[in-house]
């Protein structure tokens, strides 16, 4: 029986694992199929307190997990594939194992949204992806297109204009919901040319099934043409990755799971911290505060159970 279980390894589990740890409970900590979140994946965090120059995300969540594993958090590369309350406590399936725990703190993040178009799984890794700091490199003097109007996609069109030759940012309306200062930066360079009230209709492979081009609407006239590219990068927000806790949690019509008394779930135990139940705020530091605030109500059940 583990007296902690957290799910997630970005900035709310990290942070929740720092304070269980300290609080001397070793926490499990389960890596996912995307270790390190959201922040793994972008490049300088300039909002972060503390650091004036900014920091780099990966960096940033390299530290928290070394501080973490200093006070004795212990981390195991495992999906959530099931859930299920008991008496007293909650079982969690790993790896078709059942492991049963006290308390369980879900920060499991939310995941890239993908436009939904045919051939779309198959085409990532072939000129389709969601991440311009993993893959933007390959794309070196070749037009590239964003999608989206969002923080997201002016930090990856703005990443993207240090290699490709041309960064199209497509967006179904004409404003930017990005802060003023995001849209600003990618709007005063020269390298990005927005495309307003734009939707992708269709992505255009070559022979060997790598992206070429794709097809764009406009949502005004209707009218359709293609537009020469060799990558398409989504930027159009995240869901909640809640799928393992359908049925048992609650959770609002977006699957983002409903917290109670701070971060307590409908069941007693089960804590919820960060972007898989804040479609608000959605920052790094407010992650960490709530995983900071799942890890305190942790240890305050735990500690009604048995005294510590
Ligand atoms: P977001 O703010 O939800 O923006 C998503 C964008 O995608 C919106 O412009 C939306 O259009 C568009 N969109 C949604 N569904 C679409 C669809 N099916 N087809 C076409 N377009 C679609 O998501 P985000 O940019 O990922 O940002 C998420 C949060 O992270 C925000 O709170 C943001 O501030 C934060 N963030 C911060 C930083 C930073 O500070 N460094 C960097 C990245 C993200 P509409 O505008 O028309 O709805």
């Amino acid at each position: 029986m583990e007296k902690m279980i957290i799910v997630g390894t970005g900035c709310a589990g990290l942070t929740a694992a720092i304070y269980a740890a300290r609080a001397n409970f070793a926490p499990l900590v389960l890596e996912g199929h995307e270790p390190g979140g959201q922040l793994s994946t972008t490049t300088l965090v300039e909002n972060f307190p503390g650091f004036k120059e900014g920091i780099d995300g990966p960096e940033l969540i390299m530290n928290m997990k070394a501080q973490a594993e200093r006070f004795g958090a212990r981390f195991q590369y495992a999906t959530v594939e099931a859930f299920e309350p008991a008496t007293g406590h909650v079982r969690v399936k790993l790896d078709s194992q059942w492991v049963e725990t006290q308390s369980l703190v879900v920060a499991s993040g939310a995941s890239a949204r993908w436009l939904g178009l045919p051939r779309e799984k198959e085409l990532v890794g072939h000129g389709l992806t969601s991440c311009a700091t993993c893959d933007g490199a390959f794309y070196r003097n070749v037009p590239v297109c964003v999608i989206g109007g969002g923080d997201s996609a002016c930090e990856e069109a703005s990443f993207l204009t240090r290699f490709a030759s041309k960064v199209y940012l497509i967006h179904r309306r004409d404003g930017l919901r990005a802060s003023k200062i995001m849209a600003d930066r990618a709007l005063a360079n020269p390298k990005i040319e927005p495309i307003w009230h734009t939707e992708l209709a269709e992505y255009l492979t070559d022979d060997s099934g790598e992206m070429r081009a794709v097809t764009l609407r406009n949502l005004k006239s209707g009218a359709t043409r293609e537009l020469e590219v060799k990558c398409v990068f989504v930027a159009i927000g995240h869901v909640p990755n809640t799928a393992p806790f359908k049925g048992q949690l609650d959770m609002d019509e977006n699957g983002y799971l409903l917290q109670r008394n701070g971060t307590q779930t409908n069941i007693p135990g089960v804590f919820a911290a960060g972007d898989v139940a804040d479609h608000v705020y959605r920052q790094a530091i407010t992650a960490a505060g709530q995983g900071c605030a799942a890890a305190l109500d942790a240890e305050r059940y735990l500690s009604h159970l048995e005294p510590h």
